[in-house]
């Protein structure tokens, strides 16, 4: 067997890892990083890159359709026509693109990859059998960032019709009937490209409303927009199994039925990989199925730390990178903490929901008192100059300092103004301070400069 040492082992190349490592590297910190599959993890090779692929190739295709049906802009399109094959051969080149990328840039940082899954001997050594061989990895610190992998369903295993969001995001014919288990994020995001595509698509979602963890008012575009793309939506419904042609659930009312599918997707959440690493016999302190960790991403264990899905919600690839940098930063021996204000998420359904800080329920929740401003986008000329007047933006304010403690924003293409969102909270800009900066015109930012003069009554264009 081969042994290795270093100062840093990253398990795990995903988001989290590979930031981790590289920030090490450049700091100067001997790092290992081992990867089985591919660097870049869940993120680039099945989540967010290839899902927002297809996102966009099914709303150019929609709109090429659209235009085929007579366009109030005058496009005309005779035969709005899709090779799949051809789209899927796009969305690879762009995984390939930011994969390869990635490769580079651990090289750059002189980190040694590994291939391979490994597996712990102890909180400092790990075995790895990969394609070069037997080795064992020796390191003062270690990075469990093994990420998670998609949930199933005990009446529902994966294998033949019923798929996860790895097998969806690599179809090769667009299914004619799709059958989806799960309104959440990867339920919506993939069940609205399918519809784009063309797929005749029905969303099952136990709760009594998609998206639960928004608010009625965030949720309504989305759910009126769903209904536009002819997607049936059976909330208050459970899953059952698998049919003879589809998938059999029950309603609200207890009452069965057999919903026609070619394939049925299981979006009902992402376990955590713990076993692949064999950590139970560290026993580390564990939140559920989440690896604990404290506000430096240590885990209960001296030397071992844990970032991205590994330790729970929000499972998002921006929270992981954080993090993994936070942690190199830790073991090149500073004394950072993880003290982020603003944890940005943003739903790429159509339209897209954008959330940073908090929503009015929990500024309830928390017993702050606050104040909302609003502002429509069926008042900004951008939105209608991009046919996207539905939505709006909401800044929540504490009442006692008009601190800025929340900003939520439904529309078509809000996802870009994630970023002002997240700088306003976490600068610690107040009400007067987004009412006195100027946004641009046309634009959809200028929503964020009147939704903060309507919480004083002084919007302009509303
Ligand atoms: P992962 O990316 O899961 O990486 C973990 C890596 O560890 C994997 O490469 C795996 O092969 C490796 N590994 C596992 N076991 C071992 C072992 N024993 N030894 C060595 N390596 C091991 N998030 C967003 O922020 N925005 C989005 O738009 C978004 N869209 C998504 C769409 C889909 C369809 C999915 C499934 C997820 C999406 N996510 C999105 C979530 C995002 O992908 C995850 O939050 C992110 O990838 C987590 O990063 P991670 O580094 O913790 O784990
Ligand atoms: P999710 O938690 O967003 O949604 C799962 C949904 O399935 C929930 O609404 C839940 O009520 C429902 N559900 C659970 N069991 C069910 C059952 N038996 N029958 C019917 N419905 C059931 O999970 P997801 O969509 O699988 O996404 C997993 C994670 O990936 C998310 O936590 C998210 O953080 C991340 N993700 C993020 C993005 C993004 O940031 N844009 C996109 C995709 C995924």
């Amino acid at each position: 067997m081969k042994d290795l040492t270093c100062k840093l082992l990253v398990i795990g190349g995903g988001p989290g890892g590979y930031v981790c490592a590289i920030r090490a590297g450049q700091l100067g910190v001997d790092t290992i990083i081992v990867e089985p599959k591919w660097l870049g993890g869940t993120c680039l090779n099945v989540g967010c890159i290839p899902s927002k692929a297809l996102i966009h190739a099914a709303d150019e295709f929609h709109a090429a359709r659209g235009a085929q049906e007579g366009s109030p802009l005058g496009i005309q399109v005779d035969e709005a026509r899709i090779d799949f094959t051809q789209t899927m051969a796009w969305k690879d080149g762009i995984v390939e693109r930011l994969t390869t990328g990635v490769s580079g840039l651990l090289r750059k940082a002189k980190v040694r990859h590994v291939a391979g899954y490994a597996r712990f001997v102890d909180g400092k050594t790990v075995d790895v059998d990969g394609p070069d061989g037997p080795m064992r990895v020796r390191a003062e610190a270690v990075v469990i960032a093994t990420g998670a992998a998609p949930a199933s369903l005990p009446n529902l295993p994966f294998g033949g019709k019923v798929i996860s969001s790895t097998e969806a995001l690599s179809l090769t014919q667009i299914p004619d009937k799709l059958a989806i288990v799960g309104g959440g994020y990867i339920g919506l995001e993939i069940g609205t490209a399918f519809a784009k595509f063309g797929s005749a698509v029905t969303v099952v979602e136990a709760e009594p409303s998609i998206l639960p963890q928004y608010d009625a008012r965030l949720r309504r575009p989305v759910e009126e927009a769903l209904a536009g793309l002819g997607v049936r939506v059976m909330t208050g419904t459970r899953a059952k199994t698998e049919g003879r042609s589809g998938l059999i659930v029950e309603g609200p009312d207890g009452e069965t039925e057999e919903i026609e599918a070619d394939r049925i997707l299981i979006a009902v959440g992402r376990k955590p990989n713990l076993e692949s690493v064999a950590a139970e016999g560290l026993q580390l302190a564990m939140s559920g199925r989440y690896v604990t960790i404290d506000e430096r991403c240590a885990t209960s264990m001296r030397g071992v730390f844990a970032i991205g899905d590994i330790t729970g919600e929000p499972m998002l690839a921006h929270r992981a990178m954080a993090q993994g940098e936070l942690v190199a930063h830790v073991v090149a021996g500073g004394r950072d903490v993880w003290d982020k204000r603003a944890m940005p998420s943003i739903c790429f359904t159509d339209p897209e929901i954008v959330t940073c800080g908090m929503d009015p329920e929990a500024a309830k929740n928390a017993g702050i008192e606050f104040d909302i401003g609003q502002f429509p986008f069926k008042a900004n000329g951008r939105a209608m100059t991009m046919e996207a007047d539905t939505g709006f933006v909401r800044i929540i304010a504490r009442r006692s300092d008009q601190a800025i403690i929340g900003v939520q924003a439904v529309g078509r293409g809000v996802s870009e103004l994630a970023a002002a969102f997240t700088v306003a909270i976490e600068m610690g800009a107040c009400v007067e301070d987004l009412s006195a900066i100027v946004q641009a015109h046309p634009s959809l930012g200028e929503g964020l400069l009147e939704a903060a003069l309507n919480i004083s009554g002084e919007q302009i264009h509303s």
